[in-house]
Parts: structure tokens; C-alpha cells; sequence
């Protein structure tokens, strides 16, 4: 996963700091130059006859400094120069005109004086080295001198991971389990002289644990683990990416047998048309033909097996697929309510849970439908978060309902200032939602309204459906517009005023209708796609026309199409909001008084049986 480091911010403040030091030295140098003035000897000759002189000092070699009485062209101070020889005679000079003469400062000021102009210029120069360091991306152990070498990091020992840590997953573990033999006893292999695949190719979507298993191959055959990401390869000095793969491979034959994880494996192997033209481009190529070479010149024999991840397989070079190079492929997908069960044991088994939460994940899997393995482990650890925060002993299920609101929503917005007439516009509006989303013919049970703020939501109205879904039902769809409507048609009847509340509802209804009727067939349009296909990723989003492939009168009919279903359900959930005024408005005050209601509360008040 992406897990650049954010250096933006310090880099400018290193750059402010670089113009306040730069600054500085310049306004140093200045200030000598404008308070000191550099005179010649008959000048200081004419300044001692006119008894302008107030100090001096005389250095041995020649050297002089000094203080007018009266400022000579603004300046107050001079310096000047003699041949050594002349020194007793000015010396002479300056006793009869009785000036005070100074010692002259000894050597040590002379060289604290060199530093100090030197200052500035040593600045500069470590303040180069400094960015030039930064630059490489290095700023650790590597140094100027390690562009080429490649930045593997070796998984720390000790920190054994197996298939035990990775929940689900079932049939990708399956596919790897040849490939554990293979690295466990890779001489077995050899003597049969069975071709065991160099490559595997983990395709999924981010955090659904690709490094993770990887991680666990590695573990199950106990070798070495070397991870690399493709996006490191391809870094701001042209030629580096090659060598580092070279490197790498190097590396890890040496360390045979191991696995050479190569996480984001399409920053590299895009095919060699897609994306931005021009920058970079170069360097890419080079650096996969340099994969390329070394994956067809090394025997899977040697026991370095090659896993990639990728979450776009589609923009890979379909060189990189070829047999010979990641011709094993294995899909990962998010996880359902089974493993998202598991997932949740599994990050779950070093915290302490009160009982109605240990017997009680099911429930929540339920309620984290596309929730990926990472934002899972990131669900567990906030909640376990949220019960220290109270000093609990144990984490319970509001710490879970917590957590879940704050990954799926960002944290909650305590110090957000909330007028009395604000909070009941969104207690109008969430509650308007809910009571539609209880009268429809058919929805998913309501599980919570809320009216705190959170991230950019005023309010929330939450369901839960019983189970994961993939079909839906265009009745279904038709009572989930009723339902989005409910928040705008509520605040319309009962304060008679339309807010800006209500765009992300009017967003998500649009583009649920339009898909009704371009995707599904669910309009009298009947079962065509009216969708413009990408004519290649190359074109398709940069250069081509929109073609969509239908004609003017189509689009206006699915225009038209679209607003029915939106207007029908606008209707009905005004229908079903006149009909209910009384609970509607007990509702309100309810939400107004608790903020957070949950689905029993709800119908409660609804009076509806639980
Ligand atoms: P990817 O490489 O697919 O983006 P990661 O392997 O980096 O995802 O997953 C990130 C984290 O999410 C893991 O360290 C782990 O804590 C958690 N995770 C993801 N998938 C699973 C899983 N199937 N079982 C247990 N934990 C998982
Ligand atoms: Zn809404």
C-alpha cells in the first residue's frame, strides 16, 4: 500500500528557513559595507590633520581601523592600509595630533571575523548537500553514493507471518500452496525437473491484503521476504530504475530461495501507451525491459519466485503477463460477511472485548459491507482506541459503532459550532429519510439516525441490509430514491424551505436513476445499454470525442426517463411523509433531544412493533 512519507510540509519549511538564513548573511555583508568606509593613506593623513579622528588601531602588517569624530560620507568607522615601514611614523603623526590609540584586536577576532564572512557561503553549501540528499529520496542510510543500488527491504525476522494471519482468502491460498512446496524443497522440484512459474501476479483491490499474503507464502515456506515498490523504481534520476532492478535481482539470487515482492507493480508495467504522455516515460520503459530481461534470464530453479501486486491489472504491458514471466495470476477480492468475521477475530485477538462484543462480530461484518481487510484492522484498532480514551477494561459494541462512523466518515466534528436553527434542519431532514425509509414497500432495516456532524455530513441515516447483496431488485432501487428524496421532501413540508442539505442526496439519486436507465433496462426504454464504451484507455479519455453510440432523440428520451423515476419518487416519499406529519414532527423533537437514535428507538416512536 501507499505509504509515501508526507515531506511536503517540512520541505518548505526548510526553504523559508533557507531565504531567513540566506537573508540574513546578505543584510550582514551589507551592514559593513554600509557603515565602514574604505580610505587611502593621504585620505587618513588629511582626516588626522583635520582632527577628525576619534580611535585607531594599527596592526603590524599594516592593517588599520578606526572611528571618525565627525561621519565622513555617512559613515563612522573607515579602514585603510600602510606599508609596515611607515608605521612609526604615523604612529609620530597621531601622538601630536593626540588620537587615542588603540591595541589592535588580536589574531583569534581576525578569525572569528573570517568565519563570519564565510558564514553564509558554508550556509549554502550544506543547505545543497542537505536538499540534495532529500532529493534522492534517500536522506537514510544510502547516501550520495547508492543511487543504483536497490531499496528491497528485507521482512525483520521474528516477525513470522503465516496463512493463519489472513483471513479469507481461501482460493488464493490454495493457488499458493505450490508454490510453498516449491520454496520449502526446491531440489525435489529440480531433480523432477517440474517448471515451477517465476511469477505470480496478486490482482486486487487496495487493502485487501496482497502484501499480507505475500508476506505469508514467505512465512508458511520459512525464507526470506524482499519487498520493493514499483513506484521506487521510478524515481527523478534517468538510468537509476535499471540498475536498481539489476541490483535487486542480484540481491536476491544470492539470498535463493526467497520471494521478491514487488508491491505496485504497475508503476512500472504500464503498457507502454497508457496514461500521460511525455515525462517519465523513458525511464519507465527502461526500467521494465530491465524486469523483462532479468525475468527470462534467470531459472525459476534458482528458487527466487517473483510476486507482484497490482490494483489495475487492466494497465499492465501484456509483455509482463507472457508465459515465462507473472504467467500465474491470482485475484483477491474484498471480503464478505465470512471474512469479514474472521478478519475482524483475527485483528481482534490481542484486545480485550466485553462479552456481547466477542460473541457478537457477526454483527458487525454485517454492518461493514465493503470494508476491505485494511479498513477492518483499521475499524478494530479505532474502536480499541476509543475504549482507552475512557479508560474501559474492555471494548464493547458502541466502541465498534463508533469506530465504523469515524473510518467510514472521518471524526466526529465535536467543535463544530452548530446554531439551534441548523440542528433543526438536519434533525428534519435525517428524520425525514428515516420515516420513508420505515414506510417503503421494500428496504433494508434501519439501524441508526444521527444529527452529529462528521467529516463533510451534517447528519446520518443509516440501514443495514440482513446480508451482503448483489442483485438488486428495480423495486428495491425505486424505494431507495423514495428514500434519498425523504430529507428534501421533509425539510419542504415541515419548514417550507429547501436547503442546500440535500445535494449529495440529489447527487446520489441522479446517478442512481440514470443508471437504472442506461445500465439495467429499468425504464421504458427497455434493456439497452446507452453508455459510451472507452475506446481504449489511450484515447479513450484524453483525445476521443464522446461518442455515445445512440442517437440525439435517445438521449433526450433517457433525459426524460430519468426525471420520471425522480419526480415518482419524490412524490411517494411526500406521500408517505403528509400521511405521518404527527410522527414526523415527534420524531424531530426526539433527534433534537438525543442526537442519536437508534433503529428500535426509531420505530419506537413510529409506533411500530419491534
Ligand atoms: P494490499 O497490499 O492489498 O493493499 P495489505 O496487505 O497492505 O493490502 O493490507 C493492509 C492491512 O490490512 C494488513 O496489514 C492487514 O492488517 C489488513 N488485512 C488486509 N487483508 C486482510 C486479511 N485478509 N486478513 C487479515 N488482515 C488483513
Ligand atoms: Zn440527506
Amino acid at each position: 500500500m501507499d505509504k509515501k512519507p508526507k515531506t511536503a510540509n517540512y520541505q518548505i519549511l526548510w526553504i523559508v528557513l533557507f531565504f531567513m538564513l540566506f537573508g540574513l548573511a546578505f543584510g550582514f555583508c551589507q551592514a559593513n559595507s554600509f557603515t565602514i568606509q574604505n580610505i587611502n593613506y593621504s585620505e587618513l593623513e588629511n582626516q588626522i590633520k583635520n582632527n577628525n579622528i576619534r580611535s585607531i588601531a594599527i596592526w603590524n602588517n599594516g592593517r588599520i581601523e578606526g572611528g571618525f569624530i565627525n561621519a565622513v560620507q555617512q559613515k563612522i568607522r573607515f579602514r585603510s592600509g600602510i606599508h609596515p615601514s611607515l608605521v612609526a611614523d604615523l604612529k609620530n603623526k597621531l601622538d601630536s595630533h593626540s588620537v587615542v590609540i588603540d591595541y589592535p584586536p588580536d589574531n583569534s577576532s581576525g578569525w572569528i571575523g573570517m568565519l563570519f564572512s564565510w558564514l553564509p557561503m558554508l550556509l549554502i553549501v550544506g543547505l545543497w548537500i542537505f536538499f540534495m540528499r532529500r532529493a534522492q529520496g534517500g536522506g537514510g542510510t544510502g547516501g550520495m553514493m547508492s543511487f543504483g543500488k536497490s531499496k528491497a527491504r528485507l521482512a525483520p525476522v521474528g516477525q513470522k507471518i503465516t496463512f493463519a494471519d489472513v483471513a479469507g482468502q481461501e482460493e488464493s491460498k490454495e493457488e499458493l500452496q505450490e508454490i510453498i512446496e516449491f520454496l520449502k524443497e526446491p531440489k525435489k522440484f529440480q531433480k523432477l525437473g517440474g517448471r515451477i512459474p517465476k511469477g505470480v501476479l496478486l490482482m486486487g483491490p487496495p487493502g485487501v491484503g496482497k502484501t499480507l499474503l505475500a508476506r505469508a507464502v514467505a512465512g508458511e515456506a520459512s525464507v526470506p521476504f524482499f519487498s520493493i515498490s514499483g513506484s521506487e523504481f521510478v524515481e527523478m534520476f534517468v538510468g537509476v530504475g535499471a540498475s536498481r532492478v539489476r541490483n535487486l535481482f542480484e540481491q536476491s539470487k544470492k539470498n535463493a530461495p526467497c520471494i521478491l515482492f514487488i508491491d505496485e507493480i504497475d508503476a512500472v508495467g504500464r503498457h507502454r501507451s497508457a496514461g500521460i504522455v511525455g515525462g517519465g516515460q523513458e525511464e519507465r520503459e527502461q526500467t521494465l525491459n530491465q524486469l523483462l530481461a532479468e525475468m527470462d534470464g534467470f531459472e525459476s530453479n534458482e528458487g527466487v519466485i517473483i510476486i507482484g501486486a497490482t490494483n489495475q491489472p487492466e494497465v499492465l504491458d501484456l509483455a509482463l503477463l507472457r508465459p515465462g514471466r507473472f504467467d500465474r495470476r491470482v485475484v483477491l477480492n474484498k471480503p464478505d460477511v465470512k471474512g469479514r468475521e474472521e478478519t475482524l477475530k483475527i485483528h481482534t485477538r490481542k484486545i480485550p472485548l466485553d462479552d456481547e462484543t466477542k460473541t457478537g462480530l457477526l454483527k458487525i461484518a454485517r454492518g461493514t459491507a465493503g470494508f476491505s481487510g485494511a479498513d477492518l484492522a483499521n475499524l478494530a484498532n479505532e474502536a480499541a482506541l476509543n475504549a482507552a480514551r475512557y479508560n474501559r477494561e474492555t471494548v464493547t459494541t458502541a466502541d465498534f459503532e463508533f469506530a465504523k462512523d469515524k473510518v467510514l466518515m472521518g471524526g466526529e466534528r465535536k467543535s463544530m459550532v452548530i446554531s439551534e436553527e441548523e440542528k433543526m434542519t438536519t434533525a428534519v431532514h435525517e428524520a425525514g429519510h428515516a420515516l420513508v425509509a420505515l414506510f417503503v414497500a421494500k428496504a433494508d432495516p434501519l439501524h441508526k439516525v444521527t444529527i452529529i456532524p462528521r467529516g463533510m455530513a451534517m447528519g446520518l441515516t443509516q440501514q443495514l441490509p440482513e446480508e451482503d447483496q448483489h442483485n438488486y431488485s428495480k423495486e428495491y432501487l425505486t424505494c431507495q430514491l423514495a428514500i434519498l428524496m425523504g430529507g428534501r421532501c421533509a425539510e419542504k413540508i415541515i419548514l417550507k424551505q429547501l436547503t442546500t442539505g440535500a445535494s449529495n442526496d440529489i447527487k446520489r439519486t441522479t446517478e442512481l436513476a440514470h443508471r437504472m436507465v442506461c445500465e439495467w433496462g429499468m425504464s421504458n426504454l427497455g434493456p439497452q445499454k446507452f453508455i459510451a464504451e472507452e475506446d481504449g484507455l489511450f484515447l479513450g479519455k484524453f483525445m476521443a470525442e464522446k461518442s455515445h453510440g445512440y442517437s440525439e432523440l435517445t438521449a433526450q428520451g433517457i433525459d426524460s426517463e430519468v426525471a420520471k423515476l425522480i419526480n415518482e419518487a419524490e412524490r411517494q416519499a411526500e406521500k408517505i411523509l403528509t400521511a405521518r406529519i404527527e410522527t414526523l414532527n415527534r420524531l424531530v423533537s426526539a433527534l433534537k433531544k438525543k442526537e442519536v437514535l437508534n433503529g428500535n428507538e426509531v420505530r419506537q416512536i413510529a409506533g411500530l412493533e419491534l
